[in-house]
């Protein structure tokens, strides 16, 4: 079989390898059918994701179909269509024990801390292939971990249909957030700098947009809430600074939450004061856990509107384009999913 390798910060290579065999009774190989790549594979590529080794097969969106089962497995089927849980988890530590298997103490990232799914075949443990009906398209079931994000951020930042929402950023994690909110039946409002984005927000169900480069940002939100302000912000923006400006005051009201979903390592200017004078909620999101099965439901009962997310479809065989489009940043090419056969 073949697999994609990034050998090192800029380098990669297609190899052909043996198919890797079921090591204990309770795996499963599955055949690869289509991977997402999203932002953190970006950042393997070009080195700049703190969490990566090298050399790494990337791909932690990973859909595919069960080809062999281990004599004990009795969750899955061959034939089976799967989306492959990212999380390797201890079972072990505080966080298991708690539900927080994604913080777990010991975790590892399939496609980043371990090989990911960019290869034609990969085995797993059961317990990790969560079997999905075939209505849903393999292209479509490569974003259901990203929809499983969105489920899970909105998750920790509490949200009930009463919420008006704010959320920075409106790109693929930006959107998706939007459409689970609108699913939960939330007031949003959607900002970011580009308007194209913009009207893609509002096609996927924004109550508001705000180009921040062309209005201020609090000043509409005091508009649209009366002078209240939200009661919920998201921070999918993700650049220096951005977490910070959601704690302008007018921005969040009194008792609010900030869910932030970045990963800059550089410092923010956020004082005691901004977070305690409000008693604001700030909320750390990473991943996600125990949201791919309501995600597959959603998804089977077309919850969310998938037009438009995944902009780019690259076949296997053509995977120098993906590098192609990494080296080359196109803002036509949003998000692509790697297509296998
Ligand atoms: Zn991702
Ligand atoms: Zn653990």
């Amino acid at each position: 079989m073949k697999e994609v390798v990034i050998t090192k910060p800029h380098e990669y290579a297609v190899r052909e390898v043996p198919l890797p065999g079921i090591t204990n009774d309770f795996e499963v190989l599955v055949q690869m059918k289509a991977v997402g790549i999203c932002g953190s594979d970006h950042h393997i590529y070009h080195g700049a994701n703190p969490c990566s080794t090298y050399p790494r097969i990337p791909g932690h969106e990973n859909v595919g179909i069960v080809v062999k089962v281990g004599p004990k497995v009795t969750k899955v089927n061959i034939g089976d269509r799967v989306v492959i849980d990212l999380i390797i988890t201890c079972g072990e530590c505080y966080q298991c024990k708690i539900g927080r298997e994604n913080v777990c103490e010991n975790v590892r990232v399939r496609g980043s801390g371990t090989d990911g799914g960019l290869r034609e075949y990969i085995v797993v443990p059961e317990e990790d292939a969560y079997v999905f009906p075939e209505t849903i398209p393999f292209r479509d079931a490569a974003l259901i971990e990203p929809y499983a994000i969105g489920a899970h951020c909105t998750q920790r930042g509490r949200l009930v249909a009463e919420d008006i929402v704010f959320i920075l950023g409106t790109g693929t994690i930006g959107s998706i957030i939007l459409q689970t909110c609108k699913e939960k039946g939330c007031t949003v409002i959607c900002c970011d700098v580009n308007d194209e984005t913009l009207a893609r927000a509002k096609g996927y169900g924004a109550d508001y947009i705000i180009n921040s480069k062309k209005e201020n940002i609090v000043a509409r939100v005091q508009e649209i809430t009366r002078g209240k302000g939200v009661t919920v912000a998201f921070d999918s923006a993700c650049f220096q600074g951005s977490l910070t400006s959601l704690f302008e005051v007018g921005l969040v009201r009194n008792a609010g939450r900030i869910v932030s979903l970045g990963f800059v390592t550089a410092p923010e200017t956020i004082s005691q004061a901004m977070l305690n004078q409000r008693e604001l909620d700030l909320i750390g999101s990473r991943m996600s856990c125990y949201q791919f099965k309501p995600t597959i439901e959603k998804f089977a009962r077309h919850a969310f509107n998938l037009n438009g997310i995944a902009t780019t479809f690259i076949p296997f065989n053509e995977i120098e384009k993906m590098f192609y489009y990494m080296d080359h940043p196109d803002p036509k090419v949003k998000k692509m999913v790697v297509l296998f056969e």
